[in-house]
């Protein structure tokens, strides 16, 4: 019997809580790397830490139960676990995936998979008939990342799920931008979440890991043995240090998202601001959709700012908000898409889906939100000195 029934309880308790042997109330860090037998064949279910591992395994439990999944995997990097999910492909398979998807993502499926004969089409996901004109008969799955990366561009999972299960395909969901917290891809229908954990998860800039979830038993083996057999797997400690972290994901969430939609609404009103990709305003594309699927507009925003504005300017002018890749942690990110998190997608697809040289990518942290708002006024300010 569950002794809770709202995620903020399952962030602390769910998976495997504490420790039977010590009672312990953290599962201890077992840094090991095998495990004694008492003879042939009989020992307490771990072998070998490629395997498994009891830290992870704890980490596995919860996630699988944040996500409502059937089983969850935890791996050394997003990166890992997104090759582990591909790994379940064969030559001749093909993947779609979201136009504008981390971009990660289309390299490892660009510049690695496609040398062992798994391909890709990029296709907007959030229009289903055009994704739906797209589906071959080579086609095994497609990978929606929602919102996508750096456009905050809104796909309806459960469509692309019903979709995908009317063609006897798999759906994906990234959900790294959100997280369990705020939205949950398998309740919708999805069949494999990934999480890149090294974001909000993670929450404080410290850790690098990935996590899967499938909805089903069949893949729950498949993924496990392709964990096992490619070996990407997370370490103890970082599996302890990650499910410290998500303990605290609930209020962390609620404070990215109260200052979030307290920046979106002064960058929507400054007239400085000539466009804002932000999923909780209502003017933004996907908002009927996102408020159906997720519990608000989360944490991420991008902009550009009007003519006149240097935006080199504006990035060394920044003093609280670090300039830096990656988001999800405690402290306020900005970066420029174009020249960092996705200079590998090539400029000719960049400019068509529309991430821009002038696009800059805010993850707004949990700092007072005073001092983020008086960050991004000087800077703006100062962004037009030069002119
Ligand atoms: C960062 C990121 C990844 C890659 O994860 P790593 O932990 O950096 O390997 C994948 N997807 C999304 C949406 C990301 O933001």
């Amino acid at each position: 019997m569950a002794v809770y029934k709202h995620i903020d309880s399952a962030l602390i308790h769910g998976g495997i809580y504490g420790d039977e042997t010590t009672g312990a109330v953290n599962t201890p860090i077992y840094q090991t790397s095998t495990y004694m037998q008492e003879g042939l064949g009989k020992h307490k279910g771990y072998e070998y830490s490629r395997t498994g591992n009891p830290t992870r395994a704890a980490l596995e439990a919860l996630i699988a139960e944040l996500e409502g999944g059937r089983a969850g995997f935890a791996f050394a990097s997003g990166m890992a676990a997104i090759s582990a999910v591909i790994g379940l492909f064969k030559s001749g398979d093909t993947l779609i995936i979201s136009s504008n998807v981390y971009g990660g993502t289309f390299r490892i499926l660009d510049k690695v998979f496609g040398h062992f004969g798994i391909r890709c089409i990029i296709a907007d996901t959030a229009d289903l008939n055009s994704l739906e004109s797209k589906i071959t008969k080579d086609v095994k799955a497609i990978l929606v990342e929602c919102p996508a990366n750096p456009l905050l561009t809104i796909t309806d999972i459960a469509a692309v799920a019903r979709l995908a299960k009317q063609h006897g395909i798999y759906s994906i969901v990234d959900n790294t931008f959100m997280t369990p917290y705020l939205q949950r891809p398998i309740e919708l229908g999805a069949d494999i979440v990934i999480h890149s954990a090294t974001k909000y998860l993670g929450g404080h800039s410290d850790l690098i890991a990935g996590l899967v979830v499938v909805n089903s038993q069949e893949l729950a083996e498949q993924i496990h043995f392709i964990q096992n057999a490619t070996g990407g797997i997370l370490q103890p400690f970082d599996s302890f240090l990650l499910i410290r972290s998500i303990k605290t994901l609930g209020i962390r969430m609620e404070r990215h998202v109260e200052n979030a939609s307290t920046v979106a609404n002064f960058l929507n009103s400054n007239e400085s601001i000539k466009k804002i990709y932000y999923p909780g305003l209502p003017d933004c594309q996907g908002y009927e959709i996102n408020q159906r699927q997720a519990k608000n507009g989360g944490a991420m925003l991008s902009f550009e700012l009007t003519e006149g504005h240097d935006i080199r300017v504006f990035f060394s002018a920044l003093r609280l908000i670090a300039l830096a890749e990656s988001l999800g942690g405690v402290e306020s990110l900005v970066c420029h898409p174009a020249s960092m998190t996705h200079a590998s997608i090539p400029k000719e697809i960049r400019d068509r889906v529309g991430i821009t040289d002038g696009l800059i990518r805010l993850s707004v942290g949990i700092e007072n939100i005073s001092d983020i708002l008086d960050d991004l006024n000087q800077a703006i300010a100062k962004s037009t000195e030069t002119n």
